[in-house]
Order: C-alpha cells, then structure tokens, then sequence
C-alpha cells in the first residue's frame, strides 16, 4: 500500500450525522490505533474504510483511488477486516475457516493456496488448532482463528475493530507482539479500533482519538499517556 486517505468523510445513519467531515491520513506500514470513547464514531469509521458503510459526503482514497470504484474481490485482496463479532461457524475447523479467506483470490495452486493458508494460522498461533472444530476452542482461540482468515487475504491494510475485547492482560501483550510481527514481516498496514489506551500505547506507532464523531487529536503514542488525554477524550475528570 503507498497511501489510505480518508478526506472530508462524513457518514450518517438515518439523518443522524456521526462522523463529521473527517480527514485523515494512515501511514503506510505502520500501526495507526483510533482510540475514543463508546459511540464516539470509531467503528463507523473502520467499517466506511473498508467500504462497508457509504458516506454521506467525503472519501476514503487508496493508492489514490475512492474505494467506491475498486471491484469489491479486488478490494478484498487488498484490504481485510476483522469485525467485533463473528457468526457462530462452530461446525468449521480452524483450516477450513481460514481458507476462505483465499476466495478473492480466485484460481490459485494448490501449493500456493495451502502455504497462503499455513503462514496466516502460524502468524496468529493457531496452527496447533488447524483440525479442531471452533466450537472446541476457548474465545480467545476462536478469535485468533479469525485474525487467521484475514491474514490469509494477505491484504496490505489491515483493520481491526476492538481486537483486544476477550482477551486477558496477557494475551493483550501477545497480541500487540503480533501486531508488530505482522508490520515488520508482511511490511502491513493496519488500523485498529479500540477504547482500550493502554493497549493502543503498547502497540501502536501512531494514535488518532475521536470525540463526538471529530478527529479532536492526532500524534505519536508518548502524546497519549497524560492525564490531561485522558480527560479530554473520555471527558473524565482525575
Ligand atoms: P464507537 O465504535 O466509537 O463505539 P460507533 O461508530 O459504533 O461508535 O457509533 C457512533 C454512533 O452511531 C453512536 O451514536 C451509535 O449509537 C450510532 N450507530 C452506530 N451504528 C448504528 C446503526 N447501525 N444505526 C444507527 N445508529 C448507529
């Protein structure tokens, strides 16, 4: 990816506007975290990003090109989103999870196919799992079996809404580990959606707050830890 940028986007549900004129650009190959408070807009945010939502007014640009115009199977080789909630594939194997994330790639060799498949599971550790049944796993293992799927889309964005729900303190520094692994070895873009500051300090390289639907702050991780942040974002006073 050489840039994502969103410009002027506003989006609405019904005549209730909750993004407002938003602009932002995401830095290529490196972690970018939208912290803020719930119903703040972040996820509305994330979902327009991968086109999923139409905005009222504005864009997302990637590589310079609405992604309203990119085909929806070329969208889905470049761009993967791990939601906040899953259906319930209890039936599915870990493996057979996975693999669907190679549908937009279409026509593929088995060999390309099965290593595509393989190197998406051992980058979200769940490899061990490939032949058990979801319904098997604890959340936490369900979960990674999902990053899995959107890796195996080998995207060059990847967006995550609220990664770190479900899992305990440990697994959250596992997870901000992987984030970085997936940066440096896939050279990956990714955004991540979180109301957890902690977590996006840990592992982002750069941090972008909303409030009420408005970009209020922007800037590197060491800018977020002050109380002051923490009052003007989650409107808390310590
Ligand atoms: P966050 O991710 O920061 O919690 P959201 O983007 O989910 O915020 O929500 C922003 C605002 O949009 C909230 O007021 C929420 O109630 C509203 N909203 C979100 N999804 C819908 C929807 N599908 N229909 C109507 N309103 C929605």
């Amino acid at each position: 990816m050489k840039s994502f940028v969103i410009s002027g986007l506003s989006c609405q549900y019904g005549r209730k506007e909750v993004l407002h004129h938003v602009d932002v650009e995401i830095p290529a190959g490196a972690i970018t975290s939208i912290i803020g408070s719930n119903g703040s807009g972040k996820t509305t945010l994330l979902k327009a990003m991968a086109n999923m939502i139409c905005p009222s007014s504005g864009a997302c640009l990637f590589d310079d090109t609405d992604i309203r115009k990119i085909s929806r199977r070329t969208l889905a080789q470049k761009l993967a989103f791990f939601a906040q909630e899953h259906p319930d594939c209890g039936y599915l194997t870990v493996y057979e999870l996975v693999s669907m994330g190679r549908y937009p790639h279409g026509n593929e060799s088995a060999e390309k196919f099965r290593e595509a498949v393989e190197n998406a599971m051992r980058l979200a550790g769940v490899e061990e799992f490939a032949h058990q049944r979801l319904s098997e796993l604890s959340s936490g293992t369900v979960q990674r079996a999902w990053l899995a799927l959107a890796l195996a889309q080998e995207p060059e964005l990847l967006l995550l809404d609220e990664p770190g729900n479900f899992l305990d303190p440990a697994k959250k520094l596992m997870l901000a580990a992987t984030l970085q692994q997936l940066k440096e070895e896939k050279n990956l873009t990714i955004v991540m959606v979180t109301h957890d500051i902690d977590l996006a300090i840990k592992s982002s390289d750069h941090i972008i707050a909303l409030s009420d639907g408005r970009v209020i702050k922007k800037g590197l991780p060491a800018e977020f830890s002050g109380r002051e942040t923490l009052e003007e974002i989650y409107g808390i006073s310590l």
